[in-house]
């Protein structure tokens, strides 16, 4: 499965429509990943189509060389992971598809980069969270559904809009880039990189979820995925008390 599994959860190198278009297999594949890690030295091409999606510029040559490992490094100290180049689980989960994903859930940055203390901050004026993370730092789906990219034209800047099947809007702003097209995503599936594009005093990921049309607070559901507990429905998600 390791070959396989590697070059399905990277879109085996097509463009970033062909990762939407893979849809059902990618995200099986991905599962499979996750319960059986595979490694950059099992699949090193794979690895290194996966290092590039995080920005690195390696040539798929399908050797663990000297660059690859560089780019491991520069990978895992990008996401708060231990910098030794080599691809542990640990790695290769954050790689392949983000962290923490829990019955359908994932944490929208990866589990090491931020503490569970940064999930549970109100919001100025209205429900919603601001994550503080570095320019380039990985987002994911929370929950999987389908995207539409949002244009830099407005206060969200560069953006994603993920109208998920929990019955959520989740709205991520301030991207310095998107990562995906428009179409369906997966929870845990990389939809962008974060910025300050919009209106934005500085670096963070802005996060706001709307049901029916209504705010909600996405603290106690992010705070749930955070500590890999049963995920409280969107319904049930109070619509005050997470702003100041
Ligand atoms: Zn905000």
């Amino acid at each position: 499965m390791g070959l396989h599994c590697g070059l399905a959860g990277f879109g085996g190198g097509e463009p970033e429509l062909g990762r939407v278009r893979g849809g059902r297999s990618v995200n099986s594949a991905r599962q499979t990943c996750q319960l059986t890690p595979s490694n950059c030295q099992l699949a090193p091409r794979n690895c290194q189509l996966g290092l590039n999606k995080h920005g690195a510029k390696l040539t798929a040559n399908g050797t663990f060389d000297a660059a690859t490992a560089e780019a491991v490094t520069e990978f895992q100290r990008e996401q708060g992971l231990t910098a030794n180049g080599k691809v542990t689980v640990e790695t290769w989960r954050e790689l392949v598809a983000g962290v923490g994903a829990v019955g359908g859930y994932s944490l929208p940055i990866g589990k090491s980069v931020l503490p569970r203390s940064e999930y549970d901050d109100p919001h100025h004026t209205y429900p919603a969270i601001d994550l503080p993370v570095a320019t380039g730092t990985s987002v994911y789906a929370i929950n999987g559904g389908t995207a539409a990219k949002i244009a830099n034209t407005g206060g969200c800047g560069y953006g994603v809009r993920i109208t998920a099947r929990d019955g959520g809007v989740y709205t991520y702003c301030h991207f310095k880039q998107a990562a995906v097209a428009s179409g369906e995503v997966k929870a845990g599936q990389l939809v962008g990189y974060s910025g300050n594009t919009g209106r934005s005093s500085g670096p963070h990921l802005h996060l706001q979820i709307t049901r029916n049309g209504k705010l909600v607070c996405p603290q106690r559901l992010l705070l749930a995925i955070y500590d890999g507990k049963q995920v409280p429905s969107i319904g049930s998600l109070p619509t005050s008390g997470c702003s100041y």
